[in-house]
């Protein structure tokens, strides 16, 4: 049933209107001031359909609607005036506080059952361009084969990560994670199988991790994640986790098996030092790179002298 929020001081034309149109089929709230329909209308599933009387005493109908599409911008109602004025400058005047339309009292019933019609109908259509924008907004931030952010919506999480981190004096923990020798995967299995165990590492380690991190494919084989509030234990015993999450068992691939494994490269900033997100990236990046060379399958910090020959890594297999 269509809901409309009723606002109208006068009690006798009120319970009319009201009359009117529970009649046509509409459920029917109704306020007796402008205050109370700005209160009512602000209430998370309120009525988005709004018959305001122009006069009303404290705040009048252009008042109502102007304060709801300024509290509120992102949530559209269709708002109709309730007036006995003639037309002219005053009608302006109602547009102009964001009225959608009007209607002459006393109301012809049809004609205000028409006219919320209308209402109802750019409120679909209203929802259903919001609905396809937040689905594109999806799209553009994810990766298609993985469905994880893409690289791009990765860098702007982490500019955001890392101003809320910088501003709340926390840590800032990064990891750099490459799947071991995955060409290898694509020579013996074939591209398709590739691309489901590649699947099936980014799944794997978004099990593994806390709602607040944010893990992305950063490129190819590669992926980022960016832990809010890890200092560097933290940020290696993730990294260690989804190490021993791809480690642990193979992966099932069609008819294909595949033990994978992967190598991380863990990076931290501490609250108060001075490096760019760029370069807290990199350092992770340069650990990555020392956890292949010591053999790959391990956790390499950012923070620790990389040794040609010695064990730098922090889990050896
Ligand atoms: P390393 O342990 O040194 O990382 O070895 P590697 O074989 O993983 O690294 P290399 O950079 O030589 O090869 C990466 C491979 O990842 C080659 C590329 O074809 C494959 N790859 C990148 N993106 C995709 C993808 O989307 N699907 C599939 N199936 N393979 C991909
Ligand atoms: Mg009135
Ligand atoms: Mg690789
Ligand atoms: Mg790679």
């Amino acid at each position: 049933m269509t809901r409309v929020l009723l606002a109208e001081d006068d009690l006798v034309s009120s319970r009319l209107v009201q009359a009117q149109l529970q009649a046509a089929g509409y459920d029917v709230m109704v306020a007796r001031s402008g205050d109370e329909a700005l209160r009512l209308a602000l209430a998370p599933d309120a009525p988005r359909l709004l018959l305001l009387d122009w006069m009303m005493p404290g705040l009048h109908g252009p008042e109502v609607i102007r304060r709801l599409r300024r509290l509120q911008p992102d949530r559209y109602r269709y708002a109709i005036l309730l007036t006995q004025r003639a037309g002219g400058a005053d009608l302006l005047s109602g547009f102009e506080s964001g009225a959608d339309d009007y209607v002459r009292k006393p109301c012809d019933p049809r004609e205000l059952v028409a006219r919320l019609r209308v209402g109802a109908r750019i409120i679909e259509l209203e929802d259903r361009l919001r609905a396809s924008n937040m689905a594109l907004a999806r799209l553009a931030d994810s990766d298609p084969l993985t469905g994880l952010p893409n690289r791009r919506h990765l860098l702007t999480e982490l500019e955001s990560a890392s101003a809320r981190c910088a501003e709340q004096q926390r840590p800032l923990g990064v990891a750099m994670v490459d799947i071991d020798h995955f060409k290898q995967v694509n020579d013996h299995h074939g591209h398709a199988v590739g691309d489901r165990v590649l699947c099936a590492v980014a799944e794997r380690m978004r099990g593994r991790l806390r709602d607040d991190c944010t893990l992305g494919r950063f490129g190819g084989e590669e992926f980022l994640l960016v832990a809010p509030n890890a200092d560097a234990d933290a940020i290696t015993a993730i990294g260690e986790r989804l190490r021993a999450a791809i480690a642990e068992h193979p992966i099932a691939a069609g008819s294909a098996t595949v033990s994978a494994t992967i190598s991380v490269g863990v990076a931290c900033r501490e609250p108060g030092v001075e490096i760019s997100d760029a370069e807290l990236v990199r350092s992770a990046d340069a650990a990555l790179y020392d956890a292949k060379r010591a053999g790959r399958n391990r956790v390499c910090q950012a923070w620790q002298e990389s040794e040609a020959d010695g064990p730098p890594a922090l889990t050896a297999h």
